[in-house]
């Protein structure tokens, strides 16, 4: 149980860190971006604004245009200019181009490209054209290095994808430790109800049989002393069998075998049976339509066997125990309801657990069946829980698939 709460916490916790590192990346991503492209539209208006202050000298001197008045959106280092006529000659480029020309259609305006040029360097390129009195004098081609820009992004993506593998080594390396810890929980708690479970019928066994073998006993008596060594050697065979399937249930060693299988009669059959063994109480038994579903019939045995077992124990010698199945179409509803002691709603999450007795005691039980009713009704795919009212009574219900 604690597992399962830990295990998934650990995978809620290992989703959020992933999404927070994924939104994280891709905003970073998206604002870098944006931000560079909203400088290289406001870089281009200024330049294409001081052209359309003096379009005469921009005739005469283009390369005079070539750097912004400003370089507060872009430093000039970073910033490729390139200028063009109306027929897509270049008519002046920046010293810092070189031998090199911006990439250029012919017609297109206000468009912004992501291209790379040799040496592997990446550009954004913009290009708009240069109208001044709604007549175009040409074209302004902006490029900006973006290189950088993209390595800083691949670092952080990297340095991202380090933090989200370290979480997951450290959660591997946790969830080792907790379950190697809950092993050891697991096999201390089983050693001391085994030892304590079996001290008990064993000293029971061996007093009665040196009773019987040192003192000259009267038939009743050796009757007696054999009956109590029966009574005990069933109790441990139950004890054991309750274990092993325990043990098969835990190690992942049991396999659900379902099969047609007529779960009215196996609710008439037990019902009549603890009849037998409780013959003061009042059991009754509803059942609707439903006749035969699909389940493992051992498992599904075991499991009503046990909730009426407990019906029965738990309340008085003449109590009520009830037995109804419903029928939820695709679903069956199967409540077993007493009258007896109840549980305290604080103890109704334990409940469920491998050797928990509300009264520690041999009358209790052993505080196995549920665990593994609760084992197989999951593995069928069900669900099984409790109300209870302490002095009222408690009911227990099933819903299991009916394939
Ligand atoms: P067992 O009955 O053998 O001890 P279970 O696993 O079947 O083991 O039940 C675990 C504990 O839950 C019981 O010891 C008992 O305290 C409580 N319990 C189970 N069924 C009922 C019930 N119908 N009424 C009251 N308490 C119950």
């Amino acid at each position: 149980m604690r597992i399962k709460a830990l295990s998934l916490f650990m995978t809620l916790v290992i989703f959020i860190i992933f999404t927070a590192s994924l939104a994280v990346y891709y905003n970073f991503k998206i604002n870098v971006i944006d931000d560079i492209e909203l400088r290289i539209s406001n870089t281009a208006d200024e330049i294409i604004l001081s052209i359309a202050d003096s379009p005469e000298n921009f005739r005469s001197h283009p390369a005079k245009f070539l750097s912004p008045r400003s370089e507060e959106d872009i430093s000039t280092s970073d910033l490729l200019v390139q200028f063009m006529d109306n027929n897509g000659n270049v008519i002046a480029k920046s010293p810092n181009l070189k031998k090199k020309t911006l990439y250029f259609v012919k017609g297109d305006n206000d468009l912004l490209r992501d291209i790379e040029i040799e040496n592997g360097l990446k550009l954004k390129v913009y290009q708009k054209n240069i109208e001044v009195n709604g007549v175009s004098i040409g074209y302004l081609v902006l490029g900006v290095k973006t290189s950088h820009l993209f390595s800083s992004l691949n670092y952080l993506r990297n340095s991202l994808i380090i933090i989200m593998l370290c979480v997951l080594i450290v959660t591997a390396f946790g969830w080792n430790i907790v379950t190697k810890i809950e092993m050891i929980n697991a096999k201390k708690q089983f050693l001391s109800f085994a030892s304590h479970e079996l001290r008990t019928p064993l000293s029971v066994i061996s007093g009665n049989a040196e009773l019987a073998l040192n003192n000259k006993f009267t038939n009743d008596q050796y009757k007696e002393a054999l009956l109590e060594i029966k009574n005990e050697t069933i109790w441990m065979s139950r004890l054991v069998t309750n274990l092993l399937a325990l043990f098969r249930n835990e190690s992942g060693a049991e396999r659900v075998n379902k099969q047609e299988m007529n779960i009215s009669e196996l609710i008439v059959t037990e019902s009549s049976a603890l009849k037998k063994r409780y013959p003061k109480k009042k059991i009754t038994v509803n059942l609707s339509e439903v006749s035969t579903i699909k389940a493992d019939p051992h498992h599904i045995k075991k499991v009503i066997a046990n909730l009426l077992e407990n019906a029965a124990k738990y309340s008085s010698e003449d109590g009520k125990v009830n037995i109804a199945l419903y029928d939820l179409g695709k679903k069956i509803k199967l409540v077993v309801t007493d009258d007896g002691v109840g549980i305290k709603k604080e103890l109704i999450k334990n409940i469920f657990d491998p050797y928990y007795r509300i009264n520690e005691g041999r009358t209790e039980g052993m505080g196995l069946g549920l665990a593994i009713s609760k084992w197989y009704i999951t593995a069928h795919g069900g669900n099984i829980f409790v109300e209870s009212t302490p002095n009222k009574g408690s009911i227990f219900t099933i819903i299991l698939p009916r394939s």
